[in-house]
């Protein structure tokens, strides 16, 4: 089945179901019946969505199916917010002393995550040029964990050469781990170009509507070949405490092994599952997402390729954009556009200011991803926690606007941003 298919029709049991739309499962556990059902539930002998919903739950297994479908996956994890998806990523293979390699194109909550919570945490992060992979050579050592990237750079709207990364990763038995938010799985599948584990702000694109906020993790087909035996993965090698010594590359129960861990410790542990009620709005979501996604990129190639025409405006950045550094990139490995984040920069902060106070149609929103058009001024909202020094190396300047494009009618969208400039021009 293609994915427009799959994203509407995969993994549900319509034959022994009465209802057209999944049903949301709002249970916080499950009645086991007998003892000894109850005990082989919890030695993992019974699969994760009948326990007790911290764990698993039926709607949530409902979206967790589907992404990794779409995702071309193996399985998946819902998680309560994007940032909690990208935390269980990396504390599912690192611990105090470890380090991962991260690229230094990120989305301000994830470079925070690494630079500060993780620093507390004694996991070290070590940046490296995402235009050149070559770097991260240099900067692996024993103890490293991981690659983290993400597909396009938020808000300097960069592509990665992800063939480059996980070829240099590869090469050192390293676990590959990117953020898909802004492509989604229709524009761009990182675990079929060769990456390990994909995460996801479902807040954005596959929400649609800015509606929730949700996260997932999606493991590639046969993992356990990359992990087994791995010296670096000693949690998925050695004997787990609290499941009686079990090795979690070893356990029988799942074919899928990355999510399992993430689920039957991290989410077993801390707790930061979705709610039920999330993954149903999520699973609304993904039935529209590949034609969002087109009328995104179709809007935002428009409104870039206009930007670039307008005296105003200094620099845009958009992947296909002839003018884009990753135009060539961007024509090789995104399918149908490249989704709906522009940046552009302007002269100044004043001039900045002026257009975002006069717009109409877009509003000022810290979001993406919505079916409703957003503008923003990086440097002093998402990336506002970022020093001088850290803003300039995200390319950061105070004249840069990002717009996060909605699925409006363009010619309006290019009308409301036309008078805005007209007001900052005098
Ligand atoms: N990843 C990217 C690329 C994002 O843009 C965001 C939020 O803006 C996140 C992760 C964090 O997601 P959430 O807000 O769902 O925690």
């Amino acid at each position: 089945m293609q994915q427009d298919t799959l994203a509407i029709h995969s993994e549900y049991q319509k034959e022994s179901q009465t209802t057209m739309n999944i049903p949301i499962l709002m249970s916080t556990a499950y009645n086991f019946g007998t003892t000894d059902f109850a005990a082989s539930s919890f030695n993992l002998e019974q699969g994760t969505d009948n326990v007790y919903t911290r764990v698993g739950n039926p709607t949530n297994a409902m979206l967790e199916k589907r992404i990794a479908a779409l995702e071309g996956g193996s399985g998946a994890l819902a998680t309560s917010s994007g940032m909690s998806s990208i935390f269980y990523s990396i504390l599912n293979i690192a611990q105090a002393g470890d380090n991962i390699i991260s690229s230094n194109q990120l989305y301000g909550g994830t470079i925070t995550l690494f630079t500060q919570t993780l620093k507390k945490l004694g996991i070290k992060v070590k940046f490296f040029d995402v235009e050149k992979p070559e770097e991260i050579e240099s900067l692996v050592d024993e103890d490293t964990k991981c690659v983290f990237f993400e597909t396009i750079s938020n808000p300097s709207i960069d592509l990665p050469d992800f063939e480059k990364i996980v070829q240099v990763a590869n090469k050192f038995n390293l676990l590959t781990i990117v953020d898909n938010t802004v492509a989604s799985p229709t524009l761009c599948q990182p675990l079929l170009l060769g990456v390990d584990i994909v995460v996801h702000s479902a807040s954005k694109y596959i929400n649609g509507q800015g509606s929730a906020i949700g996260g997932l993790i999606v493991e590639r087909e046969n993992l356990v070949e990359k992990i087994k035996g791995n010296f670096r993965y000693n949690f998925f090698n050695e004997p787990e405490p609290s499941y009686k010594g079990l090795i979690f590359s070893d356990c029988p129960a799942t074919p899928i092994l990355f999510t399992f861990r993430a689920r039957m410790v991290l989410l077993r542990d801390t707790g930061g599952c979705l709610s039920p009620f999330n993954s149903w709005i999520f699973i609304q979501g993904l039935e529209t997402l590949s034609i969002r996604m087109k009328k995104h990129s179709d809007n935002a190639l428009k409104i870039a390729l206009w930007l670039e025409e307008q005296e105003i405006v200094k620099k845009v950045n958009y992947p296909f954009l002839k003018s884009s550094k990753s135009y060539d990139l961007a024509k090789k490995y995104f399918k149908d556009g490249a989704s709906g984040l522009i940046s552009f920069e302007v002269e100044n902060l004043e001039t900045a200011k002026t257009i975002l106070d006069n717009v109409k149609v877009f509003s000022i929103v810290a979001n993406i991803g919505d079916s409703k058009s957003i503008i923003n001024h990086s440097a002093s909202t998402t990336h506002n926690q970022l020093s001088l020094e850290e803003l300039e190396k995200a390319g950061i300047s105070e004249g840069l606007i990002r717009l996060s494009i909605g699925i409006e009618n363009c010619n309006d969208l290019i009308s409301d941003l036309q008078q805005a400039f007209q007001l900052a021009k005098k």
